[in-house]
């Protein structure tokens, strides 16, 4: 593709071009951006380039001797990254007259690239940083054969359809954007009422297992974060702090702090232990504007954040029941597969050789005990301590980060914190952070793209809607309307003067789960017929039978209608 691009653009520099994950990408540096009609023209060189099926010939030279060839080239950028190599020697590949910096290996010639596409343009920074050049991007893919090809471009557009950003549009969900400020969420009121639910089940479900609700304020004293060591630590991810009465204030990037005050607010003894305190704690942490994403990756979001404040004998007990909850909570929202990783003891690190292997081993035999296969990453552990993450797989395989449950030993002993033991001596607790969801922001975002929008029925801000196929069944349709809202069920009717395959083109296009149509039979007979978002017709039922069925979907949290 690059060697494409410099035939159809000579004055185009070259940046980087990796491979990755789904395929690659090359950066250019060029006086306008690159159009579709470019993309098309490229393609065609590509083909010319491997029908002419010359060998990638591999060359070994200097350092030195190669920053000159591509300074005579006028490949800047090139030279640059010449320049910060160590090694003496580098290779290039050369394929019919385009030569480049790469590692390699290759293959041996150009006839040998089968299928492939270019995907989309895309501006980038110059090694991601804003204040350096924006350079242009084609993304593009490739396969050793036409049909996986196929595939893979079938997959993008479902990938396309569910982008949460399009569904957050067409449903009403939620809005971000220039006016608000980037990576900062507003709720509209049906993400605001799907927000709502998931944050009732998810109190009622923390008070059955032991935990106990905390609000906290979202800005407090930067002294609060020199403590917690996020200071010397995260200070990258935070924002300035603001001066109050002559005093340092952060907006906090972290609950912890909180909870251990509120730990620390009264004496503890070893019998009263664990304490379990729970959060639906609003964050705020910079991340960089090229990297913000719809709901996945913003400034300001919400974590289901608990921490729990144990003796050490009491962590595996403690990771087993978490464990659980998270499962039992990932299973509800209809995540049944999911990838577990160990994370162990990183490079830098705070607290004692013996602290790291003693909560190590508490974490794998836990994992062990649940019966739950594990990878471990090695040195990928926090520095305060050991983690488990889980990964869930959505509707279309894809994994999404959403649960971690951390180990620390360091937090106790920078807030001196204790309890009084069995022997009547002070002892340190071990605190464990947790988060199952994740952010609700992006865990939002997740399920609108597991779900694609059409959320099972105790989730969906409308569940059900009753339409008129003429204007003398109104009447009858407010009543039915007034008994379904009375017996909590989320009603809302459609009564314009429209044909009724139009207001039921409308309301699938809502992905609303119930559609009850109703016309002179149904309205005579006191029934009502119901057509499932899917299509399917089910019915005709009287309207409290039909409540029934709505009400135990609803409690079952089922994710059939
Ligand atoms: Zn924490």
């Amino acid at each position: 593709m690059a060697h494409a691009v410099k035939e159809l653009f000579p004055k185009a520099k070259l940046a980087i071009g990796p491979a990755i994950e789904d395929g690659f990408y090359y950066d250019f540096d060029i006086d306008r951006p690159f159009t579709p009609e470019d993309l098309t023209a490229i393609e065609k060189k590509m083909k010319a380039i491997i029908k002419k099926n010359d060998p990638f010939v591999r060359r070994v030279m200097r350092r030195s001797d190669a920053i000159e060839l591509f300074r005579k080239l006028g490949e800047e950028y090139k030279v640059e990254l010449l320049n910060e190599i160590a090694d003496d020697e580098v290779s290039l590949y050369e394929e019919g007259g385009f030569v480049d910096l790469c590692r390699g290996p290759h293959i041996e010639t150009t006839g040998q690239v089968r299928a492939f596409k270019l995907l989309t343009i895309a501006g980038a920074y110059w090694r991601g940083d804003e204040k350096n050049k924006m350079l242009r991007r084609i993304y593009g893919t490739s396969f050793p054969k036409e049909e996986k090809l196929k595939e893979y471009l079938d997959f993008l557009e479902e990938v396309k359809k569910r982008d949460h950003r399009k569904l957050g549009k067409d449903l009403d969900l939620f809005s971000t954007g220039d006016e608000i400020g980037a990576g900062l969420i507003v709720w509209h009121p049906n993400g605001a009422l799907i927000r709502r639910t998931i944050e009732d089940f998810w109190l009622q479900e923390h008070y059955k297992a032991g935990y106990k609700l905390l609000y906290s304020p979202h800005i407090a004293k930067l002294n609060l974060w020199k403590t917690s060591g996020h200071l010397d630590f995260y200070s990258e991810n935070m924002y300035s702090p603001m001066e109050i009465e002559g005093v340092d204030y952060e907006i906090k990037p972290m609950n912890c702090p909180f909870h251990i005050h509120v730990y620390k607010s009264s004496l503890r003894s070893y019998k009263n232990l664990p304490v379990r305190y729970a959060e639906l704690g609003t964050v705020y942490r910079y991340e960089r504007s090229g990297v913000l994403h719809g709901l996945l990756r913003v400034r300001g979001f919400t974590q289901d954040d608990a921490h729990i404040f144990c003796r050490e004998d009491q962590i595996e007990e403690e990771i087993l029941s978490v464990l659980d909850f998270t499962l039992f909570i990932l299973k509800t929202f209809g995540f049944l597969q999911y990838d577990v990783y160990l994370s162990t003891q990183p490079e830098k690190y705070v607290g004692t050789t013996g602290n790291w292997e003693r909560s190590t081993n508490a974490l794998k035999r836990a994992l062990e005990m649940k019966g739950l296969s594990y990878e471990v990453d090695p040195g990928e552990g926090v520095f305060y301590g050991p983690k488990i993450d889980i990964k869930v797989k959505d509707s279309l395989n894809r994994q999404w980060q959403c649960s971690t449950i951390q180990v620390d030993f360091n937090n106790p002993e920078r807030f001196d914190m204790q309890f009084r033991g069995s022997d009547g001596k002070e002892h340190r607790p071990i605190m464990i952070h947790r988060a199952l969801m994740g952010s609700l922001e992006r865990f939002f975002g997740i399920l609108i793209e597991h779900y694609a929008g059409a959320f099972p029925v105790w989730l969906a801000p409308v569940q059900v809607i009753i339409l008129t196929i003429a204007e003398r069944h109104s009447e009858y349709v407010r009543s039915l309307s007034a008994q379904f809202l009375a017996a909590g069920i989320r009603t809302e009717v459609d009564i314009e003067n429209e044909k009724i395959g139009y207001k039921i083109r409308n309301a699938t296009i809502l992905k609303i789960p119930y559609l009850v149509i109703t016309g002179d039979k149904e309205m005579t007979e006191n029934r009502v017929t119901v057509r499932k978002r899917s299509g399917e017709n089910i019915g005709p039922f009287t309207p409290e039978e039909f409540i029934a069925i709505v009400k135990e979907k609803t409690e079952e949290k089922s994710r059939e209608l």
